[in-house]
């Protein structure tokens, strides 16, 4: 793609992460907010039924991953949706400030934080009884903790068996794990591994990590592993708890695992917006950045209020599909900042304020549907929807 001085003037600047999170902690809409600006909208009764048909299907309990702002669905909504219910064992987040404003939420279950913790945020973090992924010797850390706060720490231990990003090496695990039994201050409430999703590999991953739990006198019930990809590709895998994300917002991991069905997963999260303009354009006019549009014959178009800058991928100007008062039209033009076109075809069809679905659970319009036109992965979709747009609860 050519890079022109008009592409960098329409990338817009990061926005504080603050007021992301005063947004979605209170779940409510700026007052401020036009009703044209695209808006998340999350359905309550879905998540729920996701959960309860993956719960049922695998007798399983759940620690629900709800990292990056619940995938754009908005962390601490969710978590309120979710913390009721009794299949959900706890919750996983990878960043900090997810950990505490799950507590600052109200969240009553277990919040297991799975990214990195510096030494001076330890004693604040046993305070709030959040449940840290360790895989580095910290026994000094969690006396000193205890010392301050009079409790001991609850850990998860992680165990890398090939994925090596982060976790104790599997050869060294059964030490490091003896080594955390002797030590005061600190209980290991479960064991965890992290699958490379290489179809051939995760059976080998699974017998390291059953070795060490083996080994470590560490009973398969406090284990987990099990994220949508394995509950799908593996699913006679059975650990302990189940650890998944993306199917809980009803959303299919990967194309392939579409067609089975297999949960009847049904989509919890949409990206709404309302028409903004709407035109004809004669043969030969343009439209977009660098004139990307040309039309053909009299054409009627509209515009969008929403881009890349909230989370709809550029390359969704290569046809991804709109839904408009019932029927689908395809994106046409650039997708810019803030902006998107949609090509209407020969009459016109749509009026300004009609509301416009960039995805939501409707087959055509699912989230899977916009990520395979846009060549990408549902994971850079939802967890790329910017965290200042309002989310809208429905289905309570
Ligand atoms: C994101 C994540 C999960 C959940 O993955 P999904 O594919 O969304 O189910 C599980 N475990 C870890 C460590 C993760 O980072």
């Amino acid at each position: 793609m050519k890079t022109s001085r008009r592409a960098f003037l329409s990338a817009s600047a990061a926005l504080p992460l603050a007021a992301a999170q005063s947004a979605t902690r209170r779940g409510v809409e700026f007052p401020t907010v036009s009703s044209f600006d695209p808006w998340v909208e999350v359905h309550a009764q879905h998540l729920r039924a996701n959960v309860r048909s993956v719960a049922a299907a695998t007798g399983r309990s759940i620690i629900a991953v709800i990292k990056n702002n619940a995938y754009g669905a908005g962390l601490v909504n969710v978590a309120r949706i979710l913390d009721p219910l009794e299949h959900i064992r706890g919750f996983a987040v990878v960043k900090l400030h997810e950990a505490h404003a799950l507590r600052d939420g109200g969240v009553k279950k277990p919040i297991l934080l799975m990214g990195p913790v510096d030494a001076s945020q330890i004693v604040d973090l046993v305070r709030r009884d959040i449940t840290l992924m360790v895989y580095t010797p910290m026994a000094r850390e969690f006396e000193r903790a205890e010392r301050r706060t009079g409790s001991t720490a609850s850990v998860h231990v992680c165990i890398d068996t090939g994925l090596g990003r982060v976790g104790v090496p599997y050869r060294d695990a059964p030490q490091f794990i003896a080594d955390l039994r002797g030590a005061r201050s600190v209980s290991i409430g479960g064991l965890m591994m992290t699958f490379t999703e290489d179809p051939d590999f995760d059976r080998e991953q699974l017998r390291r990590f059953t070795d060490v739990c083996r080994t470590a006198q560490f009973d398969l019930s406090r284990c987990h592993a099990v994220s949508s990809y394995t509950l799908f590709q593996h699913p006679d895998i059975a650990l302990g708890a189940l650890r998944p994300g993306m199917v809980l917002y009803g959303i299919y991991p990967e194309p392939a695992f579409r067609q089975a069905r297999k949960f009847d997963l049904k989509p919890a999260i949409a990206l709404k917006c309302r028409v903004a303009y709407v035109k004809q354009l004669q043969a030969g006019d343009s439209a977009g950045y660098n004139r990307a549009y040309i039309a053909k014959a009299p054409v009627w178009i509209a515009t969008l209020p929403v881009g890349h800058a909230d989370g709809l991928p550029r390359v969704a100007a290569k046809g991804a599909r709109v839904r408009i008062g019932g029927a689908l039209y395809p994106i046409v033009a650039s997708v810019s900042a803030s902006h998107a076109i949609v090509e209407i075809g020969a009459e016109r069809r749509v009026e300004i304020g009609d509301e416009a679905t960039l995805f939501d659970w409707t087959d055509g319009s699912r989230p899977e549907d916009l990520a395979e036109a846009c060549g990408a992965s549902v994971y850079d979709l939802t967890m790329h929807l910017n965290p200042l747009l309002p989310r809208r609860v429905i289905g309570e």
